[in-house]
């Protein structure tokens, strides 16, 4: 099969991220600095930025350590009593401003992250876009932080449950959206009236230095917000050891996440995490092909398949299997693959060679195994760090990529008989993320959505994600739920008050 859009790598690849970041309007973006208490800090010890499309380095930025840590958490306990007494109206009008921050430098945050981050700049652009939003909503949540008033038990006594502050949080953040998984959690905290500490991915530190700029500009007071990068355990085990840390959140592997929660058990933090998918995408035989096709492109190859919602395993019934991989390898065919900063690029690098290299592995595995591969040959490299889209027909459940998520541009297709049977396979997993259903039948469509062992799950449609929803996974998929009203409570603890003797 030929892949139309795969072109030669360009020369002119080499060298474009850095020139892009040194046209900047805001130098300032591309400093490096970490910000504590504060202050900018420029640390001696640097680490480097990549182009993950070209391997060159695009940037340094500071190393922080555990010292950086602790003045990181003294000054979010100092700017706790002060944010947590704000009116939720004064803290929400702080987050619109930093929210429309983002969307005025969206042109400029959407370089940063494709040029460090590699997705396609239509989809940066989209994050920032994204990411602002978490802002917005949860500037009009903090308002809604309602308590209850629970009719009495007792006679001559109210009893009341009000939502207070946890207390300074720490988030931990992933690289395949560093802007959007920031702000969704720094959103619901800060609305909350809690400080956040955050550790971005060490692929991605310019993003997260960038918003962080915009939220002092915005107003967010010292010690409110920081960012600190650098080597993550050196960085995640204070926070982790830390009693005056309240809450933690995580976006990242489940690997990483159970680490996470281990370290998080000896000063009993609230823990949130939000972890791997491995999301079937169900295909009946009663469905517009067109339409189930557009679907399962738009789930596999977002964010270059780097995206825990991915379409993992796609089962099509098997009246179909063989007219939707037709249509599904004719529709790949189509992709443009190449550097983010192009404005055609569809497909860009794996953030992580790692990334990259299990995607490969998978692939081997598959064909070991007797998978059938369509694809561009693999051979006809871009880069180490790009993977072609590759679509893999007869998998079955002895494959590797039945069982694991795959988190790049590598669509597993499996045929299914009935119904029970693929009830049955989709939950024949230790994730529960998300899931997609195409039918046209509603009863089944019904029963569907009340069987598959999942988060979220998604029927007819493809895009679904939003600051309104709550997303969180079952299973070893995570814990609690970012976005939404679900998302606040992740900082917030109830506090039950009862006032007796009331009787004049
Ligand atoms: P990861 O879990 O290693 O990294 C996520 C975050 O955790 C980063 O900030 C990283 O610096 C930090 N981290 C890593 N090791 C740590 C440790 N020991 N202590 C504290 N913090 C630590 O993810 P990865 O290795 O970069 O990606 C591997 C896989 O993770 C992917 O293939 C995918 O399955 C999954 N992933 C999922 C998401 C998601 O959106 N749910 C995001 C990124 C990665």
């Amino acid at each position: 099969m030929t892949f139309q859009g795969i072109r030669p790598k360009s020369p002119h690849w080499t060298g474009l991220a850095r020139k892009r970041l040194q046209n900047l309007r805001r130098r300032d973006f591309v400093s490096g600095a970490a910000l504590i208490d504060g202050s900018w800090i420029a640390s001696e010890r640097r680490d480097v930025v990549i182009d993950p499309a070209t391997g060159e380095e695009i940037a340094d930025v500071a190393r922080c350590g555990a010292a950086d840590v602790s003045l990181a958490i003294a000054a979010a306990e100092r700017a706790f009593p002060v944010w947590r007494e704000l009116l939720p109206v004064q803290r929400g009008a702080i987050l619109r401003s930093w929210a429309s921050l983002m969307r005025d430098h969206s042109e400029e945050l959407a370089i940063l992250v494709t040029s460090e981050q590699g997705k396609p700049i239509a989809e940066a652009r989209y994050e920032i876009a994204y990411g602002a939003g978490f802002l917005e909503w949860f500037a009009a949540e903090g308002e809604r932080a309602y308590g209850e008033t629970i009719p009495c038990h007792k006679p001559g006594s109210l009893v009341q449950v009000r939502m207070q502050p946890a207390g300074a949080a720490a988030a931990i953040t992933p690289w395949n959206f560093p802007i959007a998984m920031i702000t969704r959690k720094a959103g619901a905290a800060l609305a909350a009236g809690c400080p956040m500490i955050v550790k971005p991915a060490p692929e991605t530190p310019l993003s997260a230095l960038a918003v962080a700029r915009l939220a002092e500009e915005a107003g967010v007071p010292r010690g409110v917000f920081q960012v600190l990068v650098g080597n993550p355990i050196e960085l995640s085990t204070p926070l982790l050891l830390d009693t005056r840390i309240r809450a933690l959140s995580f976006t990242g592997s489940t690997q990483v996440g159970r680490l996470l929660l281990e370290g998080a058990a000896d000063t009993v933090k609230k823990v949130s995490l939000e972890l791997g998918g491995h999301a079937p995408f169900v295909i009946f035989d009663d469905v517009d092909l067109r339409k189930a096709v557009k679907g399962a492109m738009a789930a596999k190859f977002a964010t270059s398949g780097q995206d825990c919602l991915a379409a993992n395993r796609i089962y099509v019934q098997r009246g179909i299997y063989g007219a939707f991989v037709e249509a599904f390898a004719g529709a790949m065919a189509q992709l443009n693959i190449g550097h983010g900063l192009e404005p055609a690029t569809d497909i860009g690098p794996m953030t992580k060679l790692s990334v990259a290299n299990k995607c490969r592995n998978q692939i081997d595995d598959a064909v070991t195994k007797g998978a059938r591969i369509v694809s561009a040959n693999q051979g006809a490299s871009l880069g180490p760090n790009f993977v072609l889209p590759t679509l893999l027909s007869e998998v079955n459940e002895d494959m590797l990529i039945a069982h694991e998520e795959t988190f790049g541009p590598v669509a597993a297709v499996l045929p299914f008989d009935s119904e029970e049977e693929v009830i049955a396979r989709a939950n024949a997993s230790e994730m529960g993320l998300a899931g997609y259903v195409y039918t046209d039948d509603l009863r089944r469509a019904l029963r569907l959505s009340e069987q598959i062992e999942c988060g979220m799950l998604a029927v007819n449609t493809a895009s679904f994600t939003g600051p309104p929803i709550p997303f969180g996974g079952w299973k070893q998929s995570g814990l609690g739920r970012e976005g939404s009203r679900h998302g606040l409570a992740e900082y917030m603890e109830l506090k039950y008050v009862c006032f007796g003797d009331l009787a004049a």
